[in-house]
């Protein structure tokens, strides 16, 4: 099951450690080992889509044998190791010096996925990219985090476009050897297993660890023998299955993840459930202190005071929520272990809205005490939505807070930017991303350097989409008329509004085509041409979502469009990379307020990519009018189509009288100094704010301080 033993036997001695390195995802964000890898071999880093554990697979081992004897890659190598070894040693972390109690106690991390890099495909978007980032940043702090989630062998779906542009879903078998995962074991050094009760059979899972860094990632798999074939297939899929696939997968998730974390010896302090899914971790631990001999109040209250819980939903539909017949099903007899009759264990789950059901997002709001929204308007949408659990306090008071979502600077930048910081803010502008007085230098960068570097990005995203289409029709997976579609005709001078996201039908991607006939006066200006580049997936359940991406292929078809609308199939992280490096606009509409957060845009602007977008979500807090363009939103109560309509036209009227002048305004030397000015302006004031270095900060003096506190050592 584990390659790493066969790669290690064809490596030559002095370049043992690289499938340490492979499998510890430290190298994803860290520039100069992913170089080494690329060196090794460039062709088969850009075949295997950045995976090292992949390419040790396959490469070559007269490769492997000249590079052992090549002195400048000797010299690479060991730098590499000698950075990775003093980053592991954790000398003067940040939670080190500043919380120095806290390096002691552990933080349970619970999140249904996890996006770190495209080659473990646990995750499906923003919820999941942000628990990745959380998780780099923890290591990068020196926060003592360990995160708790599934192994998916077959991951999200993939996305296939058909030659008629409708959107089909396959999954790929996953290759575990391809992945940096080890099997976890128990302190007595056996493969941990557990087992979770449900209903009336009992389900076994065995446990991989992901190092990401100095932390450790658990991740739940029940592909073993022991289980049924339908057990087998529980975790195989992300929201892949109904809902009682779903409720198994949440106790797993929730009872099963405590389980293993007790069967690995660890002991939390503080647990943190990231989105609803892991909800029933309170119930277990609960359950725990009962039998320990606590009352269920007792308990109760010992749970809520070490529990964080973020919530990512701003509307009632996105929670889960479980019919009583179900939980009848599966929660027979556990909740006699909490002390309760089946009616006081249903009302943990009660909502005003909803008493035929089990609320998940219900049960941890009552049993956490501390929550948070991922943005300050959804911090306040959160508060409305939930004050009828707080009777007569004024709906400021109601102690819901708000931590707004960041990005990992160093796995979003892209490289030639990189340098380009490295050069200007600081060497090691990585470690201090949320100070603004580093960022303030920015504005000193000589404008034709600055301008330099975007075009290479944006050549980068060109010769991606080119590759990519290049390789669907070599292989033949691509009709002609699909290769044009693919962004082929795409033009490396010209305005590119970028825009990928989940296709759900709120963030509005065909907002832009309302009026069909202005905007295609803009993709056709001779001299001041647009270009628009989209790309996500739609659920698969989900039709709408998956008509707009239909209609999407229809204007990338249309011959009158000229090749400068397109499509990229399959969004995923790697792609993203290239995305938010490489446009001009980063383009985002949805419907307020219906965006808690989105990250998407905080990755463009780090890379001087300007938002236009909605003031919804982060960028309430982020647009300061000279940084970028918002879109005002009429109020809440307004109805669609008004909201559409004014929103539309908001967009049409800015792209034509703001963006696009200013973008092709040019001085002697063809450089947009005005555009410039606002790509600093926006670099300079949205990179320490949103980062997660900002973000992990305030998780800890806000959340993590205040729930280690009042708990009787032991726990
Ligand atoms: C950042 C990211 C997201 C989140 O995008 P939003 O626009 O914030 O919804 C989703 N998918 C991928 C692959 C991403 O990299």
């Amino acid at each position: 099951m584990d390659s790493q033993n066969s790669t290690k036997s064809s490596l030559p001695q002095n370049l043992n450690r690289l499938p340490e390195l492979a499998r510890n995802l430290w190298w994803s964000w860290t520039l100069e080992a992913r170089q080494l890898f690329e060196t090794i071999d460039p062709t088969l880093w850009f075949l295997t889509n950045h995976n090292p554990v992949k390419l040790l697979a396959d490469i070559q081992s007269d490769r492997l044998t000249r590079l052992a004897e090549d002195p400048s890659f000797l010299r690479q190598y060991s730098a590499v190791f000698r950075q990775f070894d003093e980053y592991l040693a954790n000398k003067k972390s940040w939670v080190g010096t500043h919380h120095a109690d806290l390096t002691k106690k552990t933080i349970a991390y619970f999140s249904a996925e996890f996006g770190l890099h495209a080659s473990v495909p646990i995750y499906s978007g923003g919820l999941g990219i942000l628990a990745g980032d959380h998780c780099k940043e923890a290591s990068d702090l020196g926060l003592p985090l360990v995160g708790v989630g599934f192994m998916y062998p077959q991951g999200y779906f993939r996305q296939r476009i058909t030659p008629e542009g409708w959107q089909e879903a396959a999954y790929a078998p996953f290759n575990r050897d391809e992945s940096p995962i080890h099997l976890a074991q128990t302190p007595s050094g056996e493969a941990c297993r557990f087992t979770v009760d449900m209903g009336n059979r009992r389900v076994t899972a065995a446990v991989w660890k992901l190092l990401v860094g100095r932390i450790t990632l658990l991740l739940i798999d029940t592909d073993v023998p022991e289980n049924s074939p339908e057990d087998r297939a529980l975790s195989a899929r992300l929201y892949g299955g109904d809902q009682e696939m779903r409720i198994c997968q949440e106790i797993l998730l929730g009872i099963g993840g405590v389980r293993m974390l007790r069967s690995l010896g660890i002991s939390p302090s503080v647990w943190h459930a990231n989105e609803g899914h892991s909800a029933f971790l309170t119930l277990e631990r609960v359950r725990e202190f009962v039998q320990k001999g606590s009352s269920h109040a007792e308990a109760c209250e010992l749970v809520r005071q070490s529990t964080v819980f973020t919530t990512h939903t701003p509307v009632p539909a996105g929670h889960d929520v479980f019919p009583h017949h179900l939980m009848d099903r599966y929660f027979t007899g556990y909740w006699d272990q909490l002390g309760l009759s089946r009616d006081e264990f249903l009302r943990l789950g009660d909502t005003p809205g909803s008493h035929s059901g089990f609320n998940m997002t219900a049960l941890v709001m009552r049993l956490s005490a501390h929550v948070n929204g991922v943005s300050r308007e959804h911090g306040r949408v959160t508060r409305e939505m939930w004050q009828h659990f707080w009777p007569g306090l004024p709906t400021d008071q109601i102690p819901i807070r708000s931590v707004t979502n960041g990005i990992h600077a160093p796995t979003w930048i892209s490289p030639e930017l990189h340098h380009l910081y490295s050069k200007s803010l600081s060497p090691t502008w990585t470690q201090t991303c949320d100070d603004p007085a580093m960022w303030q230098r920015v504005m000193d960068v000589p404008d034709h350097e600055l301008w330099a570097v975007r075009q290479a990005m944006k050549r980068k995203l060109m010769g991606f989409i080119r590759e990519r289409a290049r390789n669907g029709w070599v292989h033949g997976h691509l009709q002609p008329s699909q290769v044009l579609t693919r962004g082929t005709l795409m033009d490396p001078e010209a305005l590119t509004i970028g825009f990928a996201r989940r296709f759900a039908t709120y963030k509005r991607a065909t907002l832009l085509f309302r009026d069909l006939e202005r905007l295609k006066v803009l993709l056709q200006d001779r001299w001041r041409p647009v270009q628009l580049i989209f790309a996500g997936k739609a659920h698969p359940a989900d039709e709408p979502g998956r008509y707009f991406i239909h209609e999407v292929l229809s204007f990338c078809h249309d011959h009158k469009l000229g090749g400068r609308v397109a499509f990229l199939e399959d969004y995923e992280m790697h792609m993203a990379k290239y995305l938010v490096q490489g446009v001009d606009i980063w383009l985002n509409t949805p419907r307020f307020p219906l965006e808690a957060s989105g990250t998407s845009g905080m990755k463009a602007a780090l890379n001087g990519v300007l938002n236009l977008s909605v003031l919804d979500g982060w960028w309430v807090e982020g647009y300061n009018g000279a940084n970028g363009w918002g879109i005002q939103p009429l109020s809440e109560q307004a109805d669609v189509q008004t909201q559409d309509h004014h929103d539309g036209e908001q967009l049409y009227r800015l792209l034509e009288q703001e963006v696009i002048p200013l973008f092709y305004q040019r001085d002697r030397d063809g450089i947009p100094r005005g555009w410039l000015q606002m790509v600093k302006e926006c670099i300079r004031t949205t990179a320490p704010q949103f980062c997660t270095t900002r973000m992990l900060k305030d998780y800890v003096s806000l959340m993590y301080r205040a729930a280690t506190v009042r708990m009787p050592a032991t726990w």
